[in-house]
């Protein structure tokens, strides 16, 4: 699953990939060529691929549920404001809204 963010230096939107391990130049806006979690960036080229797998795991594991008959409906869009509201928990931004 494809996970975007936006550079706090130029604005743009990015792929999580695009600043990862196996990108161009990991660790650095594609852009603007920011450089990202200056003081993490072992953890952070650890993490993004780490991201990547997990989200498209849990993606996986839930469409295999939805695709079978089990006579109940997962709430996708309750599903969603959690991960939101649990994200925005450890965001250490402040969000525009
Ligand atoms: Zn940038």
């Amino acid at each position: 699953m494809k996970i975007e963010a936006r550079c706090e230096t130029c604005a743009r939107i990015f792929s999580l990939s695009q600043v990862g391990p196996d990108a161009q130049t990991p660790g650095r806006c594609p852009f603007c060529g920011a450089r990202f979690a200056r003081h993490y960036t072992t953890v952070l080229m650890e993490i993004i691929p780490q991201a990547g797998g997990s989200a498209d795991a849990f993606i996986h594991a839930l469409s295999r549920i939805q695709a079978m008959d089990t006579g109940f409906d997962i709430d996708i869009k309750g599903l969603l404001a959690e991960v939101t509201k649990q994200l925005r928990a450890h965001d250490q931004h402040t969000p525009a809204g």
